[in-house]
Formats: structure tokens, C-alpha cells, sequence
């Protein structure tokens, strides 16, 4: 995603400065005869999508729009680099961030920058929209308008997703709804803010604000795959991963406290046999809420025996992108074991 910086527009009202990255996603979206497309000139969109005046109204702020904007199915790990080095190169120079993104993969990518981006002392807000800004029914306007507002007025010294009056914890976030405005929760930790009449954040979830090293790691796109368990299922998908090379990390998604059909001893043998290659397997739960619990059940407890690492209540995006953040820290896998159990940036319960 090559960039460049699009507009400029100054406010007396609110002194700080807010950088807004636009990436892609249905909010800068047109509809056309293929369906919505993302759309160039996002800066124009605003002005002429906002009452007039309304923009002068607004915290001070710069966009910059990615050249390659995408619909974010198509997103990949890759793209993470390049977003966390646009915050980088321009941290010093702005008070907070809103990246605006497609919802499908939003919550993988707040999820990565979470990560990247560890002990940040200013928001990252990453926000979209179910309907494009364009369409006169839309929720982009009061997404990107909120999200600014946070941004600009309130110390959040984290990466997060704001959404339909909901501010979340980025590494705790899913998208829940395919067409509801209310599209992103955090079913195992509480919302960071409630949005209505006031905003009421909650000053006690907050990370601490540390020194950000900004350091933004290179990913191998095809170092982390995802397995669910299932009824009936056969170790041969699982075989195909733990054969194939690139893969140095696996997702487990079991069932309910963290249980997979351990009767089925070639799928076992399987997981066992990725443990001896060096793969970092990590346990989590199929179920949207709640966390793994492994050794509850003896179905569950067959994990500990073979090197699995239980993930505890994490959400799916957060496992596959801290998989990914610890792969590319050079870390041995003994190592990348011990801190997938562990909290890095809120991202779970112990
Ligand atoms: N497919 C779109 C995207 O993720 C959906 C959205 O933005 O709501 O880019």
C-alpha cells in the first residue's frame, strides 16, 4: 500500500492533531455493477458528505490514503507492516491516529497493532462502517466522527476498535454482526467506552501508558494457520499443515473449555508430531465466550500431554495475530510457548 498525503484541515477549536489513515472498507465504498468497491479521494467524501461547516467543527486532522485501497477480505498479514509503519514514521507529529478499515478483517489487524505497537502512549482508533459514507443512511458518519473525538479529546493510550457507540480493547474485539450497525463486540472483557449522550470510558480498563518502541516487524504471511475441530473430522487437513514447511504456528480451535475429540488417535498423533517439529500450537475455544480450560475434561487434559499451549479466553483474531507478532520476533519456540500463555497488551484473562 504505496501513500500519500491527501488534505489538511485546521481547526481553532481543538488544539491536538489527529492523523487519519484510510486503507479501504465499505465506508470510502461505491456501489457499482461488481458490488462495493473502495474509492479514491476519501478527504473529498468528507467535505462534501458533511453538513456544511461540520468539518471546521472537527478536531484538526490530516488523511493520508493508502494508493492501494482494498475490500479488507483481502487483507493480508503483510499489510500490517505497512499500516504499523505509517503510525511509525508519523507518531511524533500527531496526538492520536484513526485507521479507517474494512470491518471483515478489522479485528485482526487492531488484534496485530496491538501487538506491534505495545505500550503506546496515544489512541489508535481503528474504525468503518456497515454503509458507505456516501449512501444518505449511513453509519460512517458518526463512526469516523466519534472516532476523531476520541482520538482528539481523551487519553487512550491503546490500540482500539470504535464502533456503533462502543469502544473496545482492539485485542479483544470480533466482528459479531454481518449486518447490524452494533458489528463489533468484546464478549470476554468490557467495553473500554459506552458512547450515547455522554461518553463514559473507563479509566480503570485502560493499558498503562508506556514508551512505544515502534520497532514494526516484517510478518511471513504464511507462517500461521488455523484448524477448528468438528464432528467427524480426519487428521488429514491437519497433517497437510504440520507437512508443509511455511507453517511455524498452528491455531486449535476446540471445542467449548478447550476439548478436541481425542478418540481420534491419527489426529492426536498429528498434533503430537507438529509439537516435535517445532510448531507453536495454541489451544483456544470455538465458543465466542468463555476460555480454554485445559485438563477439565480428559479429552482436554490429551493437550498438555502433547506440547499444546492453552490460550486461555482469546479471541480468534487475537491468537492468529499474536502467533504471527511473537514469529516474528525471533524467539525459539520454548519461548513464543511461554508468552503465548502470557498477557503481552490485555489481549487475555489469566
Ligand atoms: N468487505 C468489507 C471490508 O471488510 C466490509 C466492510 O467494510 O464492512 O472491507
Amino acid at each position: 500500500m504505496n501513500t500519500r498525503i491527501d488534505h489538511d484541515w485546521h481547526t481553532e477549536r481543538m488544539k491536538r492533531r489527529i492523523l487519519v489513515i484510510y486503507t479501504g472498507g465499505t465506508i470510502g465504498m461505491q456501489s457499482t455493477d461488481k458490488g462495493y468497491l473502495p474509492m479514491a479521494g476519501f478527504h473529498d467524501l468528507v467535505a462534501q458528505q458533511l453538513k456544511t461547516g461540520a468539518v471546521d467543527k472537527l478536531p484538526k486532522f490530516d488523511v493520508i490514503e493508502c494508493s492501494q485501497l482494498i475490500d479488507s477480505a483481502n487483507l493480508t498479514p503483510t499489510d500490517w507492516t505497512q499500516i504499523g509503519q505509517l503510525l511509525a514514521i508519523h507518531w511524533q507529529d500527531y496526538d492520536g491516529f484513526v485507521v479507517l478499515h474494512g470491518t471483515d478483517t478489522m479485528a485482526y489487524t487492531a488484534s496485530a497493532l496491538s501487538f506491534i505497537l505495545q505500550g503506546i502512549d496515544k489512541p489508535v482508533i481503528l474504525t468503518g462502517s456497515q454503509i458507505p459514507l456516501l449512501e444518505l443512511r449511513n453509519d460512517a458518519q458518526d463512526n469516523l466522527i466519534t472516532a476523531l473525538l476520541l482520538a482528539a479529546n481523551y487519553d487512550i493510550p491503546e490500540v482500539c476498535i470504535y464502533f456503533n457507540g462502543r469502544l473496545l480493547r482492539g485485542n479483544r474485539s470480533s466482528k459479531i454482526q454481518s449486518a447490524g450497525f452494533d458489528a463489533f463486540d468484546s464478549p470476554n472483557f468490557p467495553w473500554l467506552a459506552r458512547v450515547g449522550i455522554h461518553i463514559d470510558l473507563q479509566q480503570s480498563l485502560l493499558l498503562e501508558r508506556k514508551v512505544p518502541s515502534l520497532l514494526i516487524p516484517e510478518f511471513d504471511a504464511e507462517a500461521v494457520a488455523i484448524v477448528q475441530t468438528y464432528p467427524g473430522m480426519t487428521a488429514r487437513p491437519v497433517e497437510a499443515m504440520v507437512d508443509d514447511t511455511s507453517v511455524r504456528g498452528l491455531i486449535l480451535q476446540t471445542y467449548g473449555s478447550g476439548n478436541p475429540p481425542d478418540a481420534n488417535k491419527a489426529l492426536i498423533q498429528t498434533l503430537q508430531r507438529a509439537s516435535d517439529r517445532g510448531i507453536a500450537v495454541l489451544n483456544i475455544t470455538q465458543c465466542s465466550q468463555g476460555k480454554v480450560s485445559q485438563g477439565a475434561y480428559a479429552t482436554g487434559a490429551t493437550l498438555n500431554r502433547i506440547g499444546v499451549v492453552p490460550g486461555a479466553d482469546m479471541t480468534l483474531e487475537a491468537a492468529f495475530a499474536k502467533m504471527h507478532y511473537l514469529l516474528s520476533q525471533s524467539l525459539g519456540v520454548d519461548a513464543i510457548r511461554d508468552a503465548l500463555q502470557r498477557p503481552l497488551c490485555g489481549e487475555l484473562t489469566r
